[in-house]
């Protein structure tokens, strides 16, 4: 299962960073072989350049319809904007990869807020930022440890908190600074976009990631979602509508 999640992860991750470069080069493209079409429309064009624009126009096309299918790599899900439970989104997670975390001798609590209010957001999305989470907390952790995850109302600036502590091997300053931004590895398998992604995600929930860690001391990341205007607050007996876990 672990290997199925951490595969996913990185064929995701790596899909969709195709599928943006593809998209940032497709648009000047396009506008690159317009410009050359009006020029082949130029009556006075002589044939030795006519020549010149129908081969770049024809590499052009090439690399274009390589783009087009570089960009099919990813096919991002339809986004829908939903009222997202993070205690039972969290419960989930820590579902899923409660077998794993066993395995590696870590044990995992969960200290959820009795009344957390919904946020608006994308679920998938969120799972994998917790996931990852989850992940990079274990590969912290090779002699195991342990992971504490609370949720938090916080009505001062209507927020909620979630907070990711473990206990695994840290990071240095330097580390930190550059922490999520793409590809910052430090993993023989790593691709190093989990965070610079789970960034990109958060934000687009108006919310925000820090971190605070030490060398040997372990690691927390405080994640803040706005409150959902118009979602009612859960039940504290919410039913769990909970994946199974499968081997
Ligand atoms: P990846 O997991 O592919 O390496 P991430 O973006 O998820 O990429 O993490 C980037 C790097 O940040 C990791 O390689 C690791 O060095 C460091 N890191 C992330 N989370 C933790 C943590 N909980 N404890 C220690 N180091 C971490
Ligand atoms: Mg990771």
């Amino acid at each position: 299962l672990q290997r199925r999640l951490l595969v996913h992860e990185q064929l995701t991750s790596l899909g969709r960073l195709a599928a943006s470069v593809a998209h940032e080069v497709g648009n000047p493209l396009q506008s690159a072989m317009g410009c050359l079409e009006l020029c082949q429309a130029d009556p006075g064009l002589s044939a030795g350049n006519r020549e010149y624009l129908d081969l770049a126009l024809g590499e052009l096309e090439r690399m274009s319809r390589t783009m087009a299918s570089l960009r099919n790599l990813y096919r991002p899900p339809e986004i829908t904007w939903e009222p997202v439970d993070l205690n039972q989104l969290l419960r989930q997670v820590t579902r899923f990869t409660q077998r794993q975390l066993q395995r590696a001798k870590i044990k995992v609590y969960l200290h959820l807020a009795e009344r957390l209010p919904m946020i608006t957001g994308q679920s998938d999305a969120l799972r994998q930022v917790f996931l990852n989470l989850l992940l990079n907390a274990q590969e912290a952790m090779a002699n195991g440890g342990r992971i504490d995850i609370t949720t938090q109302a916080k009505s001062t600036d209507r927020m909620c908190v979630v907070v990711v502590q473990d206990t695994g091997v840290g990071m240095s300053s330097d580390q930190l600074v550059r922490l999520f931004e793409p590809f910052q590895s430090k993993k023989a398998q790593g691709v190093g976009l989990g965070l610079y992604l789970s960034r990109q995600i958060i934000e687009q929930h108006t919310g925000h990631i820090d971190v605070s860690s030490q060398p040997g001391q372990g690691t927390s990341f405080t994640l803040q979602f706005p409150w959902s205007d118009a979602g009612p607050w859960q039940r504290p007996d919410a039913d769990d509508d909970e994946v199974e876990l499968e081997d």
